[in-house]
């Protein structure tokens, strides 16, 4: 079914680019395959998806190893442990979810000499609830000059998880309000909107995501082991 899947989720993309006024192309499908096998990954390799994200440090590395062969770019989007910012800057292509400077500074100075800079997005929370993690909208511009200065990173843009709400209109609000927010800043190296899951993906096209991280409506639901 990740065959069907992936087509279906990719005109999606494509009708909501229309929908919305948006360039063609201009939103990119990264796969969310946290929990799946290696093999869920080939298979949508195969129909052609090269962007992976992955959740946890330690089951993204078992997998990067039985896949060392695929030309994949990997994406890290889930909470960071201080004590796995070594593996991210070793092991991944961007990481979406840096919510403090002290966790930059370390992927900056973690980050081997040997790759290219680390592309980063700062995850912000934009939804009322203080149990959700991300940083204030009030401290974004900071954030963003402090950590546009460490060397071994680049500062793409922002990634986001609202609470979820069903109807379009309701969830399309947040979104706004982070796009809004990030042009504000008028910095154009910030070109990267992580924004939009299976659920919310037509919402976060409209308010220009350009990377909508899509798990369920690929791979079916997740099993936890
Ligand atoms: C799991 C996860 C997703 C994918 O969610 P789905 O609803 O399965 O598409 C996207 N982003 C983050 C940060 C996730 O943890």
């Amino acid at each position: 079914m990740i065959k069907e899947n992936l087509e279906r989720v990719r005109s999606q993309i494509k009708l909501a680019e229309i929908a919305y006024h948006r360039k063609p192309g201009s939103v990119n499908l990264l796969a969310v395959s946290k929990t799946m096998p290696a093999e869920d990954i080939i298979v949508a390799y195969q129909a052609g998806q090269r962007h992976f994200g992955e959740n946890y440090c330690q089951e993204a590395l078992k997998k990067q190893q039985d896949l060392g062969a695929f030309d994949i770019t990997w994406h890290f989007i889930g909470p960071i442990q201080s004590n796995k910012t070594k593996a991210l800057a070793e092991h991944f292509d961007w990481v979406h979810s840096v919510e403090s400077l002290k966790v930059a500074r370390r992927l900056s100075e973690q980050r081997p000499d040997y790759l290219s800079p680390l592309n980063i997005c700062l995850q912000v929370n934009i939804s009322a609830e203080a149990s959700k993690s991300g940083v204030g909208l009030a401290e974004l511009s900071g954030l963003c000059s402090q950590i546009k200065e460490l060397p071994n990173l680049v500062l793409r843009g922002v990634m986001a998880i609202p609470a979820p709400e069903d109807d379009v209109e309701r969830q399309r609000m947040p979104y706004r309000l982070l796009h809004q927010a990030v042009e504000n800043l008028l910095d154009p190296s910030l070109d990267s909107f992580s924004m939009g899951m299976s659920g919310d993906l037509e919402a976060a096209i409209a308010e220009g995501s350009t990377m909508v991280r899509v798990g369920t409506a690929l791979f079916g639901a997740r099993r936890y082991r």
